[in-house]
């Protein structure tokens, strides 16, 4: 028997409590049994967001958030900056290219968070920017951007909005929609929020509104004004993912439990216990700037293949994390830390790593990235 992990960055574990409340038998969303779970649903976004403004939510896996905030804010032929360090940046562009936007890429060397300054620079040069789109935190590298300073530098842009891909931010770090003038904010179900793959949602600001009034919308399933008009009425206007929203009334009660400060503390304190341990254990992090409390890249040492070592932990003993995409390809392996994880699950990734490093011929002590994780993570 071989017992699973899965500490990849999305689909993350379930917790049991979840599972369960998913299992109950359908209810119909024109019933009125769905009007006071999705009331509750909206409330607990607004909190888990920090935000006044409506969060929609949408059936769809985060993708379709990010489609939507292209979409239903730039009309072909409006400029984007994109800001572009890794998978996901590059994502924004493809998005912002197929509905026909004016794409200005900001490329950020992969490991680097982005200079918030050069974001000035770009939307002084051209201030008929549209929107600027970034990620908060960017998966394929482990690194976050300074989102909070961006929101400062658009906010004194009157044209421009800004649009955060915070799939794996939202739940992790302490992100203020509102404080921090994020206009636009997506999320996705599968990461930080524990639940299964499904749904994606998005938070949008007043000035994002207007923006979407003067756009010419292209969009048809992803259409936020007509979500905006049912989900206020606690509808949806098309069929909801119902059991995934019961799902997500528990995991609003889960971290609602816990407390945001909480969740955060727990979050920063495992990725802490991660980085440190992967050190200790004579292994470097790829992140050069701001590293990400989502997930970690560890850099492969010289000589083993960071491919090995994902298969490795997987078939040998049963942990899924995730390898390097395309230019990472070999040279790194990631492991989250988001979700439903405690300080039990860094450990047993930090042992499984040494075991497998060791099984792949690298020279490491085994027990020495463990026993720093375990020296971080003693309860008081
Ligand atoms: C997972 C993820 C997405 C969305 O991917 P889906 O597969 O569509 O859910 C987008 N951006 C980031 C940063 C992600 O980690």
């Amino acid at each position: 028997m071989l017992k699973r992990y899965l500490l990849a960055p999305g689909p993350t574990p379930v917790p049991p409590e979840v599972l369960l409340a998913m299992a109950r038998p359908m209810v119909h969303h024109r019933a009125p049994e769905f009007d006071p779970i999705f009331q509750e649903v909206r409330e607990g976004l607004k909190w888990l967001y920090q935000t006044r403004n409506d969060v929609l939510i949408l059936a769809s896996s985060g993708t379709g958030g990010m489609e939507g905030a292209v979409s239903n804010f730039l009309s072909p032929g409006d400029k984007a900056l994109v800001v572009n360090g890794g998978k996901f940046g590059e994502r924004w562009g493809k998005l912002c290219k197929t509905f026909g936007a004016q794409v200005t890429e900001l490329k950020v060397e992969w490991g680097r968070s982005v200079d918030p300054q050069q974001v000035a620079e770009a939307l002084k040069k051209d201030p008929a920017i549209k929107a600027v789109y970034v990620q908060a935190s960017e998966t394929s590298t482990g690194v976050s951007h300074d989102v909070k300073a961006l929101g400062q530098i658009v906010k004194g842009c009157p044209e421009t909005i800004l649009v955060v891909d915070a799939i794996t931010a939202l739940g992790v770090f302490d992100l203020k929609t509102d404080d921090w003038g994020l206009d636009v904010v997506i999320t996705g179900s599968q990461k930080a929020l524990m639940l299964p793959p499904g749904l994606a949602f998005v938070s949008v600001s007043d000035k994002a509104w207007q923006s979407a009034d003067k756009a010419k919308n292209t969009a048809f399933y992803f259409n936020f004004k007509r979500e905006r008009e049912n989900q206020t009425k606690n509808q949806t206007a098309y069929t909801p993912a119902v059991s995934m929203i019961i799902g997500l009334q528990e995991v609003i009660k889960m971290m609602k439990a816990e407390g945001l400060d909480q969740v955060f503390a727990r979050q920063t304190q495992m990725a802490h216990a991660l980085r440190e341990g992967a050190k200790a254990a004579g292994l470097t992090i790829f992140a050069k700037d701001m590293p990400s409390d989502a997930v970690t890249a560890i850099n492969a040492p010289e000589g083993v293949d960071g491919q090995a070592i994902y298969k490795s932990l997987r078939v040998k003993y049963g942990i899924t994390a995730a390898g390097g995409q395309d230019q990472l390809k070999g040279k790194v392996f990631r492991i989250s830390t988001m979700g439903y994880l405690d300080r039990f699950d860094i450990i047993t990734a930090l042992a499984a790593m040494e075991m497998v490093l060791k099984g792949l011929g690298h020279p490491i002590t085994l027990g020495s990235g463990v026993a720093r994780a375990q020296a971080l993570l003693m309860a008081e």
